[in-house]
């Protein structure tokens, strides 16, 4: 921690959160097709005891979803789920006070479980002098080192809670940044509390189980290959959902999933925000007509203001922002107000260390403790991602705290000769784990006919591990670019908090000149 304990209350972003500016009553400037619908759902359900956990409220439709289709199609994760959703309702509406003293006794029960059940926190606490009962403060916690990823992958085999059988435990694995995923462990009861947050915060932006979602997500390679019919009858009418591939965006693409839009016509995109936004200059530019849905989410990347001026441009509907990590699952959330993410307090822990010498004001990274998976504790972890400190309260009343806007992996797109463009959030998670020996890696386009490649290798790198990433790497991209692999020490976080995995520095101006040349 950068501070002080005896400060560190005050200043570490974690009291930070807490610290409340005065309550912000200003609207949303929202003058948008939709808006008329929050404004007043706001005033009248936010602040009264019968608030909604969305603008729209849920309908008949969606709570036969809730309350038996979503728990028969997925009994494992969507059991119980109204009830989940109820009591998260019921969350929000305690006060920002409330839920932090929940928050607090549920991170101590924490503490207690990973030092009584692991051998990792056994010796990581006595080796520090920490009792978890004589942590009461969160200056006390910052006593506790964070941990990194590479903790993780040194200790997998001591992370994991005694409470459970190892067979029991569910693999999962981290997100891709610039480093390679690690594996994780997930106790099985926390899979479906983690899903029902994720769809708590799906409410906020008008999204309820059953309604029509067309996802602008991942790689092809993601999707079943020449599906049967029963997943695919499954896939969209059972779970009445579209997925479209982001590997790959030309105007030919384009205009397909314009059609499948029209087709379709979801109520919800759920995107990427590069492709999305790339999509909706497209649908400004083609001077043909789309069908609009109701809202809009985003997540896996920061969102850019242009981004999202471009995406409600051409959508006329709000946008919003969640922020989770494969690691957690989702843990903040935008509403109705746009003026930040909301944290579930239930969910994670969030403490904000201020980054020194950083270029942004207020920037901090953030240190997660997931407080639901008891399988493998993870405390004080750092995901790698920075945030901009929110001290104001949200006018929509809920009980969860703000933070600011994520600054975390970004990644530009690649421009190829032929005039396709690679958006670079594809390959976060797709590329670098087919090389278990490289440890971090980051793209780099240099001109639009040649492609960098620095790579950290790990302790047990081979000439496989590049000659996979080679292959991977040309089903993205085919053979039209000269590549180049160059071994480094470390990639490290830019200065601005930014962490890039995909950096390009060509233009449509180097595009046209390739093609007159
Ligand atoms: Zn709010």
């Amino acid at each position: 921690m950068a501070t002080e304990t005896g400060e560190s209350d005050v200043a570490s972003g974690y009291s930070t959160i807490r610290e409340t500016g005065s309550p912000n009553t200003g609207l949303a400037p929202d003058t948008r097709r939709e808006s008329a619908r929050y404004v007043n759902a706001r005033t009248s359900d936010f602040r009264s005891p019968r608030m909604s956990t969305s603008p729209y409220g849920s309908r008949l439709w969606n709570q036969i979803y809730t309350s038996w289709l979503a728990p028969a199609l997925i009994p494992g994760t969507h059991r119980g789920l109204r009830q989940r959703l109820q009591r998260l309702d019921q969350l929000q509406k305690l006060s920002l006070e409330q839920n932090w003293e929940l928050q607090w006794q549920s991170l101590q029960r924490l503490l207690q479980h990973a030092y009584d059940t692991t051998p990792f926190y056994k010796k990581r606490f006595d080796d520090s002098g920490i009792e978890p009962s004589r942590i009461t403060s969160p200056a006390d916690l910052e006593r506790i080192p964070p941990l990194t990823r590479q903790d993780i992958r040194n200790n997998l085999e001591s992370l994991w809670s005694r409470r459970y059988r190892r067979e029991e435990l569910l693999a999962a694995a981290t997100g891709g940044t610039t480093d390679s995923p690690v594996q994780l462990l997930r106790a099985p009861d926390c899979v479906d509390e983690k899903v029902a947050i994720q769809l708590h915060f799906d409410t906020w932006a008008g999204m309820w189980p059953g309604d029509k979602v067309l996802y602008l997500w991942g790689a092809r390679s993601d999707y079943a290959q020449d599906p049967s019919w029963r997943w695919r009858f499954y896939d969209r009418y059972l779970m009445r959902r579209i997925w479209l591939a982001t590997s790959l965006l030309n105007p030919q693409v384009l205009e397909s999933y314009r059609v499948t839009l029209n087709r379709f016509r979801p109520r919800i995109i759920y995107a990427y925000p590069t492709p999305l936004a790339i999509f909706c200059e497209y649908l400004l530019s083609c001077g043909r007509p789309y069908f609009r849905p109701v809202s809009a989410i985003c997540t896996a990347e920061p969102l850019m203001p242009s981004q999202r001026e471009t995406i409600e441009k051409a959508l006329g509907v709000p946008i919003f922002e969640k922020y989770g990590a494969r690691d957690f699952g989702m843990i903040a959330g935008e509403c109705e107000q746009h003026q930040g993410m909301h944290l579930n307090p239930e969910s994670a822990y969030v403490e904000l260390r201020p980054v020194e010498g950083a270029e942004v004001q207020g920037l901090c990274e953030i240190l997660i403790t997931d407080l639901l998976n008891y399988g493998m504790p993870l405390i004080r972890y750092k995901v790698n991602d920075c945030t901009v400190v929110s001290s104001e309260r949200c006018a929509c009343g809920r009980g969860f705290p703000l933070i600011g806007q994520i600054i975390g992996r970004t990644t530009d797109n690649f421009l190829l000769p032929n005039g396709d463009v690679v958006p670079g959030v594809s390959l976060t998670n797709r590329v670098i784990q087919v090389c278990p020996g490289i440890r971090k890696l980051q793209i780099i386009q240099e001109k639009i006919d040649s492609i960098r490649v620095r790579y950290v290798a790990g302790e047990s790198f081979s000439a496989d591990d590049l000659a996979n990433l080679q292959k991977k790497l040309n089903i993205f991209f085919g053979q039209s670019v000269h590549w180049t692999f160059e071994k480094t020490e470390e990639i490290e976080r830019e200065r601005s908090g930014k962490t890039r995995m995909c950096i390009s520095r060509v233009t449509a101006r180097d595009l046209k000149q390739a093609e007159t040349r």
